[in-house]
């Protein structure tokens, strides 16, 4: 299977916090940046780099920065927690939005907005979506990107299911997909169990 799930100590920890029905929405928010941080940089290890030639107070080197600049796409609405560390951390990202709508009783995705930049030629491009669940948003949503152009495409979700997993292997075989928990299994309403409940409502704290 096409998928890293985050080993690191702190990862544990945050989505321990994260799935806690506890956590208020500004911890809930904190914590999905912070967890974001640790998927993308797990995720861009193999980013190009070129030489660039400075001036240290003491000597001059030739010296590794990024060569590539990334294509950062949120899946509306839960996936816009995950964006602010992406726009911090990477120089250069170009960002795009896909809104994907998931009816609540048959959990079929639809599309109500795509807008992504105009120069997507080649361009690494990472989908952000917290929660892969069935795994449909998350195929409709890469089909999009690469359809415009978009160069390796890579899945950075929070928590993923075995049945996402296995749709997105199937439908995008060549997508790595980056998660900080791989859980048990889907219920009758497709949220992942143990999960942690609505990402989006516990985000924007819009529980009912
Ligand atoms: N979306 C969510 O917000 N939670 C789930 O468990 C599945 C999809």
């Amino acid at each position: 299977m096409n998928i890293t799930v985050l080993q690191h100590p702190l990862a544990q920890h945050f989505l321990t916090h994260l799935r806690d029905r506890t956590t208020k929405p500004s911890l809930f928010r904190l914590l999905t940046k912070r967890l974001t941080v640790l998927l993308a940089i797990e995720a861009t290890q193999s980013l190009r780099l070129r030489d660039r030639h400075i001036e240290t107070p003491l000597e001059s080197l030739d010296s590794p920065v990024l060569e590539e600049s990334l294509v950062a796409v949120p899946i509306l609405r839960a996936g816009l927690g995950m964006l602010d560390p992406l726009v911090e951390f990477f120089p250069d990202v170009s960002v795009g939005y896909i809104g994907l709508e998931r009816d609540h009783a048959t959990a079929v995705a639809s599309s109500y907005y795509a807008k992504l930049p105009p120069q997507m030629n080649g361009r690494t491009t990472l989908i952000l979506d917290p929660m892969l669940a069935t795994g449909g948003s998350a195929a409709q949503a890469i089909a999009t990107v690469k359809a415009a152009g978009a160069g390796r495409v890579l899945m950075l979700c929070l928590v993923a299911a075995p049945e996402g997993v296995a749709h997105l292997g199937a439908a995008h075989p060549d997508v790595p997909i980056f998660t900080a928990g791989l859980d048990r299994e889907l219920n009758d309403l497709k949220y992942i169990l143990p999960g942690l409940g609505d990402f989006g409502d516990r985000l924007y704290g819009t529980e009912g």
